[in-house]
């Protein structure tokens, strides 16, 4: 199934001509994960054609306005379109109370059970976790409490070859189960079919991480190790790399060297300062310390299984 991330926006602040402030859409095994919620995201949606009910999560990084403020209006488009599923959001504590006074002093009814946890943690732990994928929050080093997050695959059950196991007619198809889990098959006489001798690897577990906003933070590849896809924020450029400090922000090198340090599958790159009119330096400068580099931008979509990544405009 592999991963689908679409970008609704990937400016930083200031909203600019073709760009919004962040948003994310990801798609994995089946669930439609919203990350941040910039203003313009219902209007990004809308543009690339998801439908918002399939919407069952969101994972905000922080509260500065630019990473949030297009969320009380998805909140009330919910409410209109009637919606009845519950809606979870992943959030810094503040959240719970901002939410709370605009629908006191709005008059905002909810058609649907609003689940909100409130994360205060600074080390990584398992927020949320079903049985296809697992998410854990990544401490971040921003002016405020912020976190990125990361949405892992869990892994999954060994291949059969359906040759090799014909070769051995006392596996019943009930013992599949077992050889699926990597058990090996003990015959009454108490002798092994080896297990690698009837199945095959499963794919390798897709993961994608969410670094969004953040001082530049070496001790992330720790928790970062071959993830599939990076992305990670580049709102300066090196020669800017004082205002990087100032604003606890990070350099497209920076990203690039946390990625090489990672070994990710691939780094995408946003957030980018609106200083810049020309953003192919931010990839000319990330790809000196690492490859392959993509800039996110958008109403772009990538599209990634267990062979290369692939970027679109669909
Ligand atoms: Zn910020």
């Amino acid at each position: 199934m592999g991963i689908g991330l679409t970008i609704l926006g990937s400016a930083s602040a200031i909203p600019i001509h073709q760009n919004f402030p962040t948003a994310q859409l990801l798609q994995l095994c089946g669930r439609y994960i919203l990350i941040d919620c910039g203003e313009g995201t219902q209007l990004q949606l809308i543009r690339a054609g998801v439908k918002f009910s399939k919407i069952d999560q969101v994972y905000i990084s922080h509260l500065h306005g630019d990473h949030f403020f297009g969320l009380p209006g998805l909140l009330a488009s919910f409410e209109l379109m009637q919606r009845k599923r519950p809606l979870q959001i992943f959030a810094p504590k503040g959240l719970e109370a901002i939410l709370k006074a605009i629908r006191r002093e709005s008059g905002m009814r909810l058609s649907y059970p609003l689940q909100i946890a409130a994360l205060t943690t600074n080390a990584s732990e398992v927020i949320y976790a079903d049985d296809k994928i697992e998410v854990k929050n990544l401490p971040l080093d921003h002016r405020i409490y912020t976190n990125g997050y990361l949405f892992e695959e869990k892994p999954k059950l060994r291949k059969l070859d359906r040759a090799a196991v014909e070769k051995y007619p006392e596996i019943q198809i009930s013992d599949y189960p077992n050889l699926k889990n990597g058990c090996d098959f003990i015959r009454k006489d108490g002798t092994r079919i080896k297990n690698e001798w009837v199945t095959r690897d499963p794919p390798n577990p897709l993961s994608y991480a969410f670094c969004s906003d953040t001082a530049y933070k070496p001790e992330l590849a720790d928790l970062l190790q071959n993830v599939s896809v990076l992305y990670h924020e580049a709102t300066f450029l090196e020669a800017d790399a004082h205002l990087a400090r100032q604003t606890k922000h990070s350099t497209a090198a920076e990203a690039a060297r946390l990625a090489r340090a990672s070994h990710a599958g691939l780094l995408l790159l946003g957030h980018f300062s609106a200083r810049y009119r020309d953003c192919s330096a931010f990839k000319r400068e990330a790809e000196t310390h690492f490859e392959p580099v993509r800039l996110a931008k958008a109403g772009e979509v990538l599209k990634v299984d267990s062979g290369k990544p692939k970027m679109a405009i669909p």
